[in-house]
């Protein structure tokens, strides 16, 4: 595969002249955990409690929002209106005990290699998150230990809209101090590959998940792998076609 083509068709869609990627910000759920089957799981069983509905494919599309805004999108559905803020809370404890319940997700194949290629090139590592996790660092740190610090992970907690919305990664890119042409997204979820773009940041699609490509790709990935390890396999020739530009 050619990089040199995306790297230049990212360019003139966004109107920048140069490409120097100098961190590389990580999605969790579905990039760097293989946690989406139990989230869908907790999301259907606690969806189910309350009078809600939503199918494990869909908990893979909206995957990434808040958990407000995910609430209030099944709520509206059912009942026409938002979620009162006690029903937010009530609902999303119930998903995180569920979720929490379950036994603890695996490290996604390949994700570590991933990691160990962006520190070889000397770029920045930074976790871009809709999860609110208490023990999203010690888990970080316990699986991937060395990888990642407290100053560069943007969580649930530092961000009012979040995916779609551009925002976590524009904060993501604040943290890091490096302009959108600097940067990389990695995410495996439709809407997160839409706030990657709107940040104008080069988004890598990895499809962890059971969506069909086209979920990913006409949200405006400039690049798809259909896995962790795939992206480990040639993350250096990305790299390596960057340094031209
Ligand atoms: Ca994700």
């Amino acid at each position: 595969m050619n990089y040199q083509l995306p790297i230049r068709e990212y360019l003139s869609q966004h109107g920048f002249p140069t490409f120097c990627p100098k961190a590389v910000l990580f999605d969790m759920d579905g990039v760097l955990f293989d946690s989406m089957p139990l989230h869908a799981k907790s999301w259907a069983k606690v969806c189910t409690d309350f009078g809600l509905e939503m199918t494990p494919e869909e908990a893979y599309m909206n995957e990434g929002r808040t958990a407000k805004s995910t609430i209030d999108l099944l709520m509206q559905r059912q009942y026409g209106r938002d979620a009162t803020d006690e029903e937010v809370t009530r609902i999303y404890a119930e998903k995180c005990k569920l979720f929490n319940g379950e036994a603890e997700a695996p490290k996604m194949a390949g994700a570590q290699q991933v990691l160990e290629n962006v520190r070889e090139h000397g770029l920045q590592i930074l976790v871009v998150t809709g999860s609110g996790q208490k023990s999203l660092l010690t888990r970080l740190e316990t699986n991937y230990p060395g990888f990642f610090h407290p100053d560069r992970v943007v969580s649930s907690k530092d961000v009012q809209y979040g995916k779609p919305n551009p925002e976590p990664y524009l904060k993501g890119l604040a943290k890091a101090g490096v302009h959108p042409w600097e940067a990389l997204v990695v995410e495996n979820a439709p809407l997160g590959v839409r706030a990657g773009v709107a940040a104008d940041i080069f988004t890598i699609a990895v499809n962890t998940g059971p969506l069909r490509e086209s979920a990913l790709l006409q949200e405006g990935a400039n690049l798809l792998f259909p896995s962790m390890q795939a992206l480990a396999d040639n993350f250096s020739k990305i790299i390596e076609a960057a340094k031209i530009f």
